[in-house]
């Protein structure tokens, strides 16, 4: 099965109205109709890089949202807000929100629920511990989180997976190809096994962890890595962009 290629940018908590500019610079490098690009700013900066972002082919993307619809739940936003400004897409589960808020495979799911009832794209982090691989644990670990944090209410359309070693990110460290290939292979059987064929080989699996320029085109090469989710190296377009185009060579 076809599936679309994503290149997802992080911004995490980096930029202000100045790194607008890397927008245009990556709407005006690429148009691909087979690679889709997404950036997700922090959400200050949502509704100005959605306007920006209006009519090209570039897609923008928030890092969090809260599980329900509103209330008093002072500093967060909800699925619903994120949409009104502009994001298609809410990455959720990423090891940082896991690690420094204790965010659990159920509150993932939660927020899933909600991205997805919005109609936002869901774009659910998994990823193992130093510790968890060394122990041989890696693929209980993503079974475990893969099985929780992903709702029944997923499809090819509303979510995506993002395997994202937390040792490879922000590291400069990557697993190897075949490292990345066994995850993929695993998370794409049981993707299978819990959704059916049609689903289960729809949804896109996004390797994450340190890609690079210069590491991007073997990555892509792998079977089941659909594109990729980036941190460091999505926040210049003179960094993203050759990322993308080695995704667009591979597509
Ligand atoms: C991330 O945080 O999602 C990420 C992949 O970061 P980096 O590319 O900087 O490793």
């Amino acid at each position: 099965m076809s599936r679309r290629k994503l290149a997802a940018g992080n911004w995490k908590m980096n930029g202000t109205g100045a790194a607008l500019a890397e927008l245009e610079t990556l709407i005006a490098g690429h148009a691909d109709p087979d690679v889709e690009i997404l950036i997700c700013p922090p959400a200050t900066l949502l509704y100005r890089a959605a306007q920006l972002a209006a009519n090209a082919p570039l897609q923008i993307g928030a890092q969090d949202c809260h599980p329900e619809d509103a209330g008093a739940h002072t500093g967060d936003i909800s699925a619903a807000m994120l949409a009104d400004a502009g994001a298609t897409h809410v990455i959720l589960g990423h090891s940082e929100r896991r690690e420094n808020h204790d965010e659990s495979s159920e509150l993932t799911r939660a927020k899933a629920k909600t991205a997805i009832s919005t109609g936002l794209t869901a774009i659910i982090c998994l990823g193992e511990s130093l510790t968890q691989r060394e122990a041989a644990n890696t693929l209980d670990i993503i079974a475990g989180q893969l099985s929780i944090s992903v709702p029944d209410a997923s499809t090819a359309e509303n979510t995506v997976i993002a395997y994202e070693p937390i040792w490879a990110i922000g590291t400069g460290l990557t697993p190897s190809v075949a490292q990345i290939d066994e995850v993929h292979d695993f998370i794409r059987t049981r993707l299978v096994a819990r959704f059916g064929p049609q689903i289960g080989n729809g949804i896109r699996l996004l390797y994450g962890g340190s890609v690079k320029p210069g590491n991007a085109a073997e990555i892509f090469a792998t079977d089941n890595v659909d594109g990729a989710l980036v941190g460091g190296a999505s926040l210049k377009a003179a960094d993203f962009s050759p990322i993308i185009a080695a995704l667009e060579a591979s597509a």
